[in-house]
């Protein structure tokens, strides 16, 4: 039995989708702003989502998959103050404030989010990304319907949504508020009537926005994900996830606002992943500038995304993971004994039945992927079990684990342990030296004139950086293959 826990509940819940007939089941995934590099704290949420999917679909679900892409109107927090997000991106950059820079810059930035995507084996071939700016109609009917029902008042600076009409607001579950001070981490707002009120549209002077029945200006950021949730979902559709940080006002606000227009539930479930933190526990947030990128993370140490993906699923999506090197270099070593250590190429055998049930029993159970990751350790290291059954197990929870074992061995042509070692007694009268190291030796192929720094500095952001250790050296033969994987 599939079970989650709920956040609108706050309880470990049987998963009851809409339509079970059909086994179709619909997830909103709350996306990125687009106005820098996505860190590695901020991927935690789309593997977890990408573990959510692949889970239900393990369970004979068929799964749409929506995550929003916010190019337009992101305020700079939670709060309704501040300037937005791609305002500020702009002038970063340098570049003049019209829609149709912003919608360049949000170009580049979802670009290279997709990309990190895909390193992390993340399948989105199913998934669609509607884009804020492109849904600003929705948005103004939605606010429209709100006005017409006495949900939203005007202020000098924008439409607000009005908290006090909605008496559910903060009183469910894991959504349960405690007392707000007003100041505290909302700026006081002396035209709002309650702290708690958020801005459905938020008015400009002089630079860009959109035209509305209220003035020239942006949307709220939470009235995106209601707008576009519905529109591809339907309302209610089955379940909302997004970070542990969006919880106390970006989903509150998205519940109140969906609920009080259309007087039905937003979503049925609610699944939030937790952060990752940086020294001192504190949250790893790219609008502190604190953050690390997949290829900074890949060129200053060593690691390879996918790595780093392990060693997020070695932890519940409900823990909090502190970021440690060490830490994420020894879910590499592992990485690389699972693929050293099979026959990859093996041609189908049997997926052994009791891992496998024990594996469903592990996902099914809140996506259990610590037990998970231990059940692979286990499958690997099970002397009862012929070499051709451990690939076919570790494949197949790999169906769910998302790390490409297959793909990557195959990419990288990775030579087993068991053949290295054959050719290494072969050869090993004829050459002194530990030939068991020969794919360190190796040259790489003639016709192409890779040297590992080439390699290594074909990161686009990283031209003329030097870094001792190619991550794919671990695997292959030919460094080449960290220009070719990364
Ligand atoms: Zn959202």
């Amino acid at each position: 039995m599939l079970q989650f826990y709920n956040t609108l509940t706050g309880k470990k819940e049987a998963f009851r989708p809409l339509d079970p007939a059909s086994k179709k089941v619909g997830l909103y995934a709350c996306g990125p702003t687009v106005y820098n590099f996505a860190h590695i704290g901020n991927l935690r949420a789309y593997v977890f989502a990408d573990t959510l999917r692949r889970t239900l679909e393990y369970s004979g679900y068929k799964v749409k998959q929506i995550m929003n892409i916010t190019d337009v109107g992101q305020l700079t927090s939670d709060a309704d103050e501040g300037e937005d997000k791609m305002v500020k991106a702009l002038r970063r950059e340098g570049i003049p404030l019209t829609l149709e820079a912003m919608k360049e810059v949000a170009g580049k930035y979802e670009a290279a989010f997709r990309s990190d995507l895909r390193k992390l084996n993340i399948n989105t071939s199913e998934t669609q990304f509607p884009r804020a700016s492109e849904h600003i109609a929705e948005d103004i009917e939605l606010i429209q319907i709100l006005a017409d029902k006495r949900y939203a008042y005007k202020t000098s600076d924008g439409i607000y949504f009005d908290t006090a009409g909605f008496p559910e607001y903060g009183t469910r579950g894991g959504f349960r508020l405690g007392e707000l001070k007003e100041g505290a981490r909302v700026p006081v707002n002396s035209e709002k009537k309650n702290p708690r009120d958020f801005a459905l549209w938020k008015f400009v002077k002089e630079e860009i926005g959109w035209s509305s029945p209220w003035g020239k200006g942006f949307p709220g950021w939470h009235v995106e994900c209601s707008a576009m949730s519905r529109k591809y979902l339907g309302q209610p559709f089955d379940i909302h996830t997004g970070g542990i940080d969006h919880i106390p006002v970006h989903h509150q606000n998205e519940i109140a606002q969906s609920e009080a227009a259309y007087g039905v539930p937003l979503a049925n479930y609610w699944m939030h992943s937790e952060f990752v933190t940086v020294a001192g526990g504190e949250k790893m947030a790219k609008s502190e500038e604190n953050f690390l990128t997949l290829t900074k993370l890949f060129f200053d140490e060593g690691i390879m995304p996918l790595a780093y993906k392990l060693w997020l699923l070695t932890a519940h999506y409900r823990q909090r993971l502190d970021f440690s090197v060490k830490a994420i270099l020894a879910s590499q070593s592992f990485y690389k004994k699972v693929l050293t250590q099979l026959n990859w190429e093996t041609a189908s055998e049997q997926v052994n039945d009791h891992y496998r049930k024990e594996f469903a029993l592990a996902i099914n159970d809140d996506l259990d992927t610590p037990r998970a990751v231990a059940l692979v350790a286990e499958v690997l290291k099970d002397e009862s079990l012929k070499q051709a059954d451990k690939t076919m197990t570790i494949n197949e929870f790999d169906k769910v684990l998302g790390l490409n074992f297959q793909g990557m061995a195959r990419k990288l042509k990775v030579i087993p342990e068991s053949v290295q070692k054959l050719s290494a007694a072969r050869e090993a009268p004829k050459t002194s030296g530990n030939p068991t190291r020969f794919a360190k030796k190796s040259a790489p192929p003639a016709s192409k004139s890779w040297t590992p720094m080439t390699v290594l500095s074909s990161g686009k952001d990283y031209n003329n950086r030097s870094h001792p250790v190619c991550p794919y050296f671990l695997f292959t033969k030919y460094p080449a293959a960290c220009g070719e994987v990364f």
